[in-house]
């Protein structure tokens, strides 16, 4: 390849300056699936109907009935460095929503055909706007819609062959596509979902409030199986409290690929938590297996401060030894009450 250099400064065009933020929030469809979800919970939304074609590479489409977009805002949304969830210094430190760099959708649409429609609460109309062009100039027109917003994602990459050359096949693709919305689908039971893939259904999850329905939707998304041959765990601690399904052991796989860990209803992953639950599990798991777990985790944050980065999988507890323990002997407990039992069933 050949490198040009100027030697004169100039300020790069706003879509190659996209282009480049995008390297870092979008590696394939998953990453836009995740943007795009959690703006729409962002916004409130109450149902998310997400439509996929070609494991998203063709396209993928997010419709929800959150609280819309302003006309007006519709180029701001495509646009860098703008978003409505904070305006100064204090809400960034006090930060509450899953997003706030107001970067993702000006990424998604400098690598992408994307269209964005939306109606805001209140309004009579809808609006959708298009990103078009090297400048990212966008052009918007009147559209029919319900409250709420869709945005439809076509040709990933299809100006950009490097990252489209690190795509892998649909199957896989969409795989990983379907891993967020399963995550995504298990942080928030109060969401109704749907995902089809070439049209088909692949999941529907009509929203749950009661217990039922919740062990319900754990079922679709873990299987049935899971269901049947796991605990549920309900302790309270002081300021923690651990709630969720474990598996027995003798439901362990091979891999570490159904750990669902949730902490104030975000997924996190974390050496700390890893290692207190690997622990409860050291006297009933053979070596080399791995326990099925969705755990969540509530921590009152007046005592126990969780610095959780909004778009980081990590957590910091100031207690790190205290939610350490809590977690440790809360599944010991709840393992060691069904052992007698589990240890007939461990045949394998
Ligand atoms: P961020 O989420 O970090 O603010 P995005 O680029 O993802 O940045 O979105 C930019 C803005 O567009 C958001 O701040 C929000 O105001 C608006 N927006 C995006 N998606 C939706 C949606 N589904 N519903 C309502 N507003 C949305
Ligand atoms: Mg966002």
């Amino acid at each position: 390849s050949t490198v040009t250099t100027s030697k004169r400064i100039h300020s790069l065009s706003p879509r190659l300056a996209n282009q480049i933020a995008a390297g870092e929030v979008v590696e394939r469809p998953a990453s836009v699936i995740k943007e795009l979800l959690e703006n729409s919970l962002d916004a409130g939304a109450s149902r998310i109907d997400i439509d996929v074609e070609q494991g998203g590479i063709k396209r993928l489409q997010v419709r929800d009935n959150g609280s819309g977009i302003h006309a007006d805002d519709l180029p701001l949304a495509l646009s860098r460095h703008a978003t409505s969830k904070i305006l100064t210094l204090e809400d960034l430190e006090a930060v509450a929503s899953l997003g706030f760099r107001g970067e993702a959708l000006a990424s998604v649409s400098s690598v992408s055909r994307l269209v964005l429609t939306s109606r805001a609460e209140g309004a009579e109309h809808a609006f959708r706007v298009i990103a078009e062009g090297r400048d990212m100039a966008t052009e918007v027109s009147p559209a029919a819609h319900p409250q709420g917003t869709t945005v439809e994602v076509r040709d990933l990459f299809f100006n950009t062959p490097a990252r489209r050359k690190f795509l892998r096949t649909d199957k896989t693709e969409y795989g990983h596509l379907e891993e967020v919305v399963r995550r995504l689908a298990l942080s928030r039971f109060d969401v109704g979902f749907t995902l089809r893939h070439n049209q088909k259904v692949s999941l529907s999850l009509s929203p749950a409030r009661t217990e039922l329905e919740r062990e319900k939707r754990i079922g679709q998304l873990c299987g049935s199986a899971f269901l049947q041959q796991s605990v549920v765990v309900d302790i309270n601690n002081g300021p923690l409290r651990l709630h969720g399904w474990v598996g027995l052991p003798t439901f362990s796989r091979s891999q570490q690929d159904q750990q669902y860990f949730f902490v104030n209803g975000r997924v996190i992953r974390d050496r700390l938590v890893a290692h207190a639950i690997r622990q409860a599990y050291q006297d009933v798991l053979y070596n080399g297996r791995h326990p099925v777990f969705v755990l969540y985790l509530y921590v009152d944050p007046a005592v126990v401060d969780v610095n959780v980065h909004p778009t980081k999988h990590e957590v910091r507890f100031r207690d790190g030894r205290l939610v350490h323990d809590f977690i440790f002997s809360s599944l010991h407990r709840a393992l060691a009450e069904v052992r007698p039992q589990t240890a007939q069933d461990a045949t394998e």
